[in-house]
């Protein structure tokens, strides 16, 4: 079913009440620390000031269980949120209630309020039904924009919008649908998946929804091991999920079957350690007793950018090592490197992964950088997002 976009939406004169995620860092000095995730709120609040609207912002920041807590104040975002607009933020000192009413109803056109933390309430995690239409109240339109938490049906991510008028999703959330479902569904081949990070479990889904779509599956990161143990390999002291060998024997095979090829490191920069002792690369692809795989070697590398040149569409999640070590990041910076020179669409999902492309200066190279980590899977697994699903009803 389509969702609409907010653009589509007459909103002057009218409450819009706009689910953001200001779910920001904080330092020591109470000052936003990256402020990323506000200015990817900044189309949707810049259209809804524009049109004329009453413009209510909600978000949560950190976990505060549930009580007021004002080392999780939402202030500092407001504070930071007017330096970015140049205009007044007003900050309620709740998220529902008289005072929350009184300033929604005295807000002028084009005024932005922004209600405080939403997890100082239970409530909204457990999506209370009391809670989720007490927040309706005071609007007259709810607009998603936190793609962060769009894959948690809460008050404030779902609940609410029954019991509003008009359901929009703002800028950032359509970007996100428009990439990592409509694209990915539909990629321009060759489509290249490039998977790594931590652990396979993780990943099952993801992977099993990928093969049935892309022609070239290329696999780096800690879960290579678990995928080269089930090939026979040997892997050393690398981190193998003895659990998920299996799973991975099983991958493998419905790749083949779907004439998908699959890639697996062909060397290693192995170590002792984390820390880096007795850094080397190995000569092929298997590794000797007492050390473990850390990162892709350079040929694995040059194998990897050939293959991501040819491609029409590329998408990446999770480094192709232990890339917060500068020993062992050389192929994961390498590898983002070589999406930004190729030209085809490219869409990078997951936390760490955005963490990766960021420090490797490529951000604006890439076509899409997701800023969700969970939700961001959940959508290529091809899983209905809650958040989601509540526009679309
Ligand atoms: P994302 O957040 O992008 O989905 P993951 O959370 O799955 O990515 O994985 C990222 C983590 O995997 C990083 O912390 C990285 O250091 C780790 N990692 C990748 N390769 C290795 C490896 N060979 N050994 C140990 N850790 C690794
Ligand atoms: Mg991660």
């Amino acid at each position: 079913m389509a969702v609409r976009s907010i653009d589509e939406l007459e909103l002057e004169g009218k409450r819009v009440f706009i689910r953001v995620d200001f779910n920001v860092p904080i330092d020591e000095d109470g000052r936003v620390r990256d402020d990323q995730r506000i200015r990817a709120a900044m189309p949707t609040i810049r259209h809804a000031i524009k049109a004329r609207s009453k413009v209510i912002l909600a978000s949560h920041l950190g976990r505060p269980k549930g009580r007021p807590d004002p080392s999780y104040s939402l202030e500092p975002a407001g504070l930071r949120l007017s330096e970015i607009l140049d205009q007044e933020v007003l900050l309620a000192d709740d998220c529902i209630g008289d005072g929350v009413n009184k300033m929604v109803q005295d807000l002028p056109p084009g005024g932005v309020l922004l209600l405080e933390n939403l997890r100082f309430h239970s409530e909204e995690e457990a999506n209370d039904p009391t809670f989720a239409k007490e927040l309706a109240s005071i609007a007259d339109v709810w607009v998603m924009d936190a793609f962060g938490t769009a894959h948690r049906a809460h008050a404030s991510t779902a609940g609410m919008a029954e019991h509003v008028a008009e359901r929009a999703a703002g800028f950032l959330l359509k970007k996100e649908l428009d990439y990592l479902d409509r694209t990915l569904k539909d990629p321009q081949k060759p489509f290249v998946v490039i998977l790594g990070g931590a652990k396979v479990s993780d990943k099952i889904k993801v992977i099993d929804a990928l093969i049935a779509r892309c022609q070239f599956l290329l696999i780096g990161g800690a879960m290579a091991y678990t995928f080269l143990s089930a090939k026979g390999s040997s892997v050393g002291g690398s981190r193998v999920e003895k659990g998920s060998v299996e799973q991975a024997r099983r991958i493998l095979g419905r790749a083949s079957e779907r004439g998908v090829e699959v890639l697996l490191p062909i060397d290693h920069v192995v170590a002792l350690d984390l820390e880096g002792v007795g850094r080397r690369i190995t000569e092929g692809v298997d590794i000797p007793h007492g050390v473990m795989g850390l990162d892709i070697g350079p040929r694995t590398t040059e194998l990897f950018r050939e293959k991501i040149e040819t491609a029409g569409t590329v998408f990446w999640n999770g480094p192709l090592g232990l890339f917060e070590n500068a020993a062992f990041s050389k192929g994961t910076f390498a590898i983002a490197k070589a999406i930004a020179e190729a030209s085809c669409i490219s869409v990078v999902g997951g936390g760490d992964s955005a963490a990766a492309v960021d420090q490797a200066g490529i951000s604006d190279k890439v076509t899409h950088v997701s800023t969700g980590g969970g939700a961001s899977l959940e959508l290529v697994e091809g899983r209905g997002l809650p958040g989601v699903i509540a526009l679309e009803q």
